[in-house]
């Protein structure tokens, strides 16, 4: 079985700086909040390209905290696309807001900025695009339209961290960047873990004392908040790992270049990614369109080659979100890619050989399926 993500290759390359890094964890015994948590910070600020970053607790955590900063609650409405993990959608709820779902781009997946100010009102408290992926949403485009109706712009960067948009690193382009180190993401902690990201010193402060309960200092609470820190742990584990991240970025990129050009070559009908020009992905999932979705991931799956699907449902069509209050346009195109794409094996650690081997199982899967239809 060829492995979905290589975590274990990339713990072999990573092993003695881990452990000593975590050895010193054990050492110093400050589990939460000790200094290996402003170290990464430090640097995670600085290899963004923004004065502050806010570790936290999640990915989904952090989408919670920036939002509680930018006081979104009960009777506002956030701009959302409904083609991401349940967590974008799921944290407007959890507030009281109601999420608004725009349609997507066919070919990037990300949210379309041509249909979003025609759902803007007096409600939208802020726009929340997800660079899904890997690669960015459209930022600029995105942000003018932020900047033309005085709303913020929270880029849900999950699945992008490393990636560029016009020579920018993702996080670092719009008012807030929140992302996760859940272990398969580009950036991926040994458990739950998450960053944010802002030029803005207002709100910095203010995520920072939402992600420790609201306090400004010990035990005064100006404002609610969370118990939302990232464990010492986890940073001392992400700051190993950071010494191997632009080889790993790279090697990303490499991987989801080759991929599309051997599928371009060997299984016709398939649809490769489709990366802008101004964008670099860090492919956190490299995923294809198809036909028969279904029984090609079956087909792959019997022969060792595990697939995903990211994701089956989209957020509006979620049960969870029959019971609540959201709005949505028309989404035909969410809809429709929903069936039809499928993540292949990725990550830094695949090797060419087995990325061969599941090129050739999908041209293989395809043929089959045609020959028997036509
Ligand atoms: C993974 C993910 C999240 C949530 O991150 P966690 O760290 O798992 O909480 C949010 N949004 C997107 C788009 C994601 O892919």
């Amino acid at each position: 079985m060829i492995p979905f993500i290589d975590l274990k290759s990339q713990f072999r390359a990573l092993e003695p700086a881990i452990r000593e890094r975590m050895d010193r964890v054990l050492s110093h015994g400050q589990f939460v909040m000790g200094p290996e948590i402003a170290e990464l910070e430090g640097r995670l600020a600085d290899y963004v390209g923004v004065r502050h970053c806010i570790t936290a607790s999640s990915g989904t955590d952090t989408l919670l905290v920036a939002m509680m900063a930018l006081e979104i609650g009960r009777g506002d409405e956030v701009i959302t696309t409904p083609f991401t993990f349940i967590a974008t959608g799921e944290m407007i709820a959890l507030l009281g807001a109601t999420p608004v779902f725009v349609d997507i781009d066919p070919r990037s997946y990300n949210v379309d900025p041509a249909k979003i100010e025609e759902v803007i009102g007096p409600r939208t408290k802020a726009i929340m695009p997800v660079s899904l992926y890997g690669q960015c949403a459209d930022m600029d485009a995105i942000n003018a339209i932020g900047a033309r109706h005085g709303l913020p712009v929270i880029e849900d960067a999950a699945q992008s961290f490393g990636a560029t948009y016009k020579g920018r690193r993702s996080c670092g382009l719009s008012t807030v960047g929140s992302t996760s180190f859940f272990p398969s993401k580009p950036l991926g902690a040994y458990g739950d873990g998450g960053a944010l990201f802002t030029d803005d010193d207002g709100l910095a402060k203010a995520m920072r004392e939402i992600r420790v309960h609201g306090q400004d200092r010990r035990y005064h609470h100006p404002r609610i908040g969370i118990n939302g820190r990232l464990d010492t742990l986890q940073a001392a584990i992400l700051l190993a790992k950071l010494d191997r991240f632009d080889w790993e970025v790279a090697r990303r990129k490499e991987l989801g270049t080759l991929y599309s050009e051997k599928i371009r070559e060997h299984c016709p009908g398939v649809l490769t990614p489709d990366i802008a020009p101004w964008n670099t992905s860090v492919y956190a999932q490299y995923t294809v369109q198809l036909d028969e979705r279904d029984a090609v991931a079956a087909n792959l799956n019997a022969v060792g080659i595990p697939t995903a699907v990211h994701y089956p449902v989209p957020l509006h069509a979620q049960p969870a979100f029959a019971a609540i209050e959201c709005r949505r346009a028309e989404l035909p195109i969410a809809e429709s890619v929903a069936c039809r794409v499928l993540s292949l094996p990725m990550g830094p650690d695949l090797t060419e050989t087995d990325q061969d081997r599941v090129v050739k199982a999908l041209a293989e899967s395809i043929r089959d399926r045609k020959g028997r239809t036509s």
